[in-house]
């Protein structure tokens, strides 16, 4: 996308520039006025994307061929429970629950005020829109969702989501909404009842594709259609264990995904570098309004997602060596770095777990599977391949000498420019003996420190540097070392002049 010029401004010009050429052209005016955007989300509680595969569920098969698929991974505790709470306020506000807060269905301390839900935020940027929220489940409209929101309807239990289902439609067959928000529960119902490897969750999500089905039609269907310009996206607040529950840290109640139909988005598109958080801030942007880096948001538009080089490593990623708790055909790592990067294990010791002896790249799954709640599930800000250093882990074979890697970055031009800044994504947990340490070379002189970590860190990190006199390229170093405990991830690593 065009830096800093939003899409319907280029349409305008697209537009005006037709407008111009005279009368001739007033069909090809017609063809590329600006379509007012509009935005709806479908949230379906406690519904799994591979069993909507297994499911007949042509409506929701559908949006997925017409536009962008990515599953998603949750947290899991300390952070937050895999419920509903947790879920559906993080998808709502564009950030993590160790930012929003809510981390069960207590809902005890949120912070709304810092992180307030998406369509609070179209009202705070354009009062003249019009936003609704409809939900099966009463704490999505009554909390998670503030009373700056034009409308919000908790259905009656007794009409549950044939009632949700209905007043969707009508709000949006016989009113002008901007922007939707809409919860169906009874996939999650199902899910406790039998569990997500039950007929019985396979026939609710064929339910369940039914009312995705209406609600769409309802968009598609109303007069102005072919004026408007609508992005259609569709969540979960969390999955389900094959026998039914969730709020624990297994992968399967880990899973939720993100179905982006609309807004430019290429069909058929697999992506694994979008999260939920990115919702959103997606939805925002579709309608125009400007993500002000001061709301601090995890999430990104989806459009403006760029793949970093770890992720290019996806195709090589393999299975397991030495771990036994990951199924053989999860194929999640690497000690291959990408072009121009390197390891140094010269100072490792020997022998250990295989998969983690230095730094590794690896995803979500594989490195979670290794050994469930050491805080791994806590990993949320990384996003597709990522590179991690696990000396908890490498010690769980026998081993000699001490865990001792550096992740060594290529060599970036900075020949004029006389600041630079350094940024990448950053999980640290301290538990033992352990040092984290980011260095910085200039033309391959003596490194630099720029940070060290010796307790939790969960975020974005950002350096600015002043280019020393003559300098043309700058290079980072990730050295740790560590014993039984813990672990650093890096990812998502940007040097960039400023
Ligand atoms: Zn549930």
């Amino acid at each position: 996308m065009t830096a800093g010029l939003p899409r319907r401004s280029l349409l305008l010009g697209t537009a005006a520039a037709a407008l111009a050429a005279g009368p001739l052209t007033r069909t090809a005016f017609a063809a590329t006025t600006a379509r007012t955007p509009k935005v709806l989300v479908i949230g379906l509680d406690g519904t799994m994307l591979n069993r909507i595969k297994d499911a007949d569920a042509p409506n929701l098969d559908a949006l997925m061929a017409g536009g962008l698929t990515a599953a998603s991974s949750l947290y899991a505790n300390p952070m937050a429970a895999t419920s509903s709470g947790p879920g559906w306020t993080t998808i709502a506000t564009g950030v993590w629950p160790d930012k929003h807060n809510v981390k069960d269905n207590n809902f005890t301390a949120p912070d709304f005020a810092t992180y307030p839900d998406w369509l609070t935020r179209v009202e705070r940027a354009n009062a003249a829109l019009s936003t609704y929220v409809v939900a099966s489940w009463a704490p999505i409209p009554d909390t998670i969702y503030s009373a700056t929101v034009d409308t919000r309807v908790a259905t009656p239990s007794a009409e549950y989501d044939v009632g949700t289902t209905s007043r969707a439609v009508a709000r949006i067959r016989d009113t002008n909404p901007d922007a939707v928000f809409v919860q169906l529960d009874n996939v999650d119902h199902a899910g406790h009842a039998s569990g997500s490897a039950s007929q019985g969750y396979l026939d609710a999500i064929q339910g369940v594709d039914g009312q995705v089905g209406q609600i769409v039609a309802a968009v598609r269907g109303r007069a102005t259609y072919a004026q408007e310009d609508w992005l259609i996206m569709v969540t979960a607040d969390h999955g389900h264990t094959p026998t039914g529950g969730h709020g624990g840290s297994t992968w399967e109640e880990r899973q939720t995904f993100v179905i982006a139909n609309g807004g430019g988005l290429a069909a058929g598109s697999v992506r694994y570098d979008v999260r939920m958080v990115d919702i959103a801030p997606t939805a925002l942007a579709h309608l125009g309004i400007a993500i002000d880096p001061a709301w601090n948001l995890d999430g990104a538009p989806i459009g403006s997602l760029t793949p970093d080089v770890f992720d290019a490593l996806r195709p090589q990623l393999t299975g397991r060596v030495d771990e036994t708790g990951i199924a053989a055909g999860v194929l999640g790592f690497t000690h291959t770095p990408p072009s121009g990067w390197s390891v140094d294990n010269s100072a490792m010791g020997t022998g250990g777990v295989t998969e983690w002896r230095g730094w590794s790249f690896t995803t979500d799954e594989f490195w979670t599977k290794t050994q469930r709640d050491q805080y791994r599930e806590l990993n949320v800000r990384s996003r597709n391949v990522f590179a991690v250093a696990d000396s908890d882990e490498w010690a769980d074979k026998s081993f000699s000498g001490n865990y001792d890697t550096t992740l060594v970055s290529p060599a970036y031009p900075v020949s004029g420019l006389a600041t630079v800044k350094v940024e990448y994504t950053c999980y640290y947990q301290q538990d033992g003996a352990q040092t984290a340490k980011v260095l910085a070379s200039w033309n391959g002189g003596a490194p630099v420190q720029l940070a060290s970590f010796s307790s939790l860190v969960n975020g974005r990190q950002t350096h600015t540097l002043t280019v020393p006199a003559g300098a043309t390229n700058l290079q980072l170093r990730f050295r740790y070392t560590g014993s039984n405990n813990w672990y650093w991830v890096v990812d998502n690593v940007r040097v960039y002049g400023v």
